[in-house]
């Protein structure tokens, strides 16, 4: 188990294209990190560099306190799990599994314990005389895994272990990678970039995009408040809606306009200090809301101050229904914009219909139009302020 600490850690391949763009990230002891990104982001790279694959050309990093610049990867007790791994197969389950120990010089009758110890804890335990060719994918995978968590490193870097498995497989070895880890408790670096992956396995998780880290939080956080549009659309499935309108902040109140809805007026506490808005002047903003929180009920507008809670109410026309086992998908169109509703219950609603859409503004994220980045209004109102 090792701290790990990125400073400052730039990479780039070709002159001009930064693969990773000044990295800060503190990775705690023994803490279970998931790297959320698309395709191209930076992951392995950076995955790569801690384990000392790659040289940064700026920043340092730093396992257990020490500075690992010109350490060797066979001296950073690191394991590497890559995407595509390869077993040795001219060797046994068994023999993989005990290949890192073996050159690592532990006794006999030690690896012979961890290697079963950590097969058993895998489901590979009857499969340790075969070879990896008589092994499915799912079988693989986990003797990868197994190899790499064998050696009890410091350090854990799993480069998307699950992505070339089906569902029902990648679901349970999610599960089997969390008791994994909660028995051997290395450091664990993870990198996906399926969201709901990194959202069930990390204890906290660092979403980049483009080389650069957008949030860093625990997935309840990036999850409810996203600190950048793109995390906001990223990370749901579906992300976050996102719907341009118009706001005034004043000293005790918020003022919201869209063109498909009623000018509705909230009654807030705003602090002039803590608000980035100018006051008294209108500000075209984004609004994040995820599909949950839009609701569509019949026709008629009703009036907010009549709401008990703090709605957004929005005009709006059906433009599809898709069912997505457990739930339905509303696809809704506000004015020229798009906006999708997730409903638990089969939506009585043709293709068409005009309806009324209830945002939960309590649960809304702001978002600066020309930057991405997240605005504190310090007016989310509590459920109870209005009632
Ligand atoms: P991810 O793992 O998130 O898909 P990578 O870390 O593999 O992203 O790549 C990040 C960027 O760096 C990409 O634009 C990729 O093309 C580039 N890159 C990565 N490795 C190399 C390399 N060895 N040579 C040139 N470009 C590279
Ligand atoms: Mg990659």
């Amino acid at each position: 188990m090792a701290q790990i600490e990125l400073h400052q850690v730039s990479k780039a391949f070709a002159p001009g294209a930064l693969a990773l763009d000044r990295i800060d990230l503190v990775i705690a002891q023994g803490e279970r990190m998931v790297v959320l990104g698309p395709s191209g982001s930076g992951k392995t790279t950076l995955l790569r560099l801690i384990a000392g694959l790659e040289t940064p050309d700026a920043g340092t990093i730093r396992i257990g306190g020490r500075d690992m610049a010109g350490v060797p990867p066979h001296r950073r007790d690191v394991s590497m799990v890559f995407q595509n791994p390869a077993l040795y197969p001219h060797l046994s389950v068994f023999e993989n599994l005990a290949f890192g120990l073996r050159a690592r010089g532990v006794a006999r009758a030690e690896r012979r314990r961890r290697v079963h110890a950590v097969a058993e804890m895998l489901g590979v335990g009857r499969l340790l005389d075969r070879r990896p060719a008589g092994l499915s994918g799912g079988e693989r995978q986990r003797v990868a895994l197994g190899r790499a968590v064998a050696r009890e490193p410091r350090v854990l870097l799993l480069d998307e272990p699950f992505s070339n498995l089906d569902h029902p497989l990648r679901a349970a070895l999610r599960g089997e990678l969390v008791e994994l880890h909660r028995r051997f408790g290395s450091t664990v670096v993870h990198v996906t970039h399926d969201q709901s992956e990194a959202l069930s396995i990390g204890q906290r998780l660092a979403v980049v995009h483009e080389g650069r880290i957008m949030q860093v939080d625990t997935p309840g956080g990036i999850y409810e408040r996203p600190a950048q549009r793109f995390v906001a659309s990223f990370v749901g499935s579906p992300g976050m809606n996102l719907l341009a309108l118009e706001v005034e902040l004043g000293e005790t109140t918020l003022q919201i306009r869209h063109p498909g809805g009623n000018e509705i007026t909230y009654p807030v506490s705003v602090h002039p200090q803590d608000t980035v808005l100018p006051l008294h002047e209108p500000v075209r903003l984004e609004l994040g809301i995820r599909p949950e929180s839009v609701i569509i009920s019949g026709e008629t507008l009703v009036d907010p101050a009549d709401c008990r809670y703090p709605f957004a109410v929005l005009r709006a026309i059906v433009r599809g229904v898709e069912f997505q086992g457990g739930s339905w998908l509303v696809t809704l169109q506000v004015d020229s914009q798009t906006l999708l509703s997730r409903t638990p219950r089969l939506p009585v609603l043709r293709e068409g219909q005009r309806v009324v859409a209830h945002l939960e503004l309590w649960r809304a994220s702001w978002f600066d139009l020309s930057t991405g980045r997240r605005l504190e209004l310090h007016c989310q109102l509590s459920p109870d302020a209005i009632a």
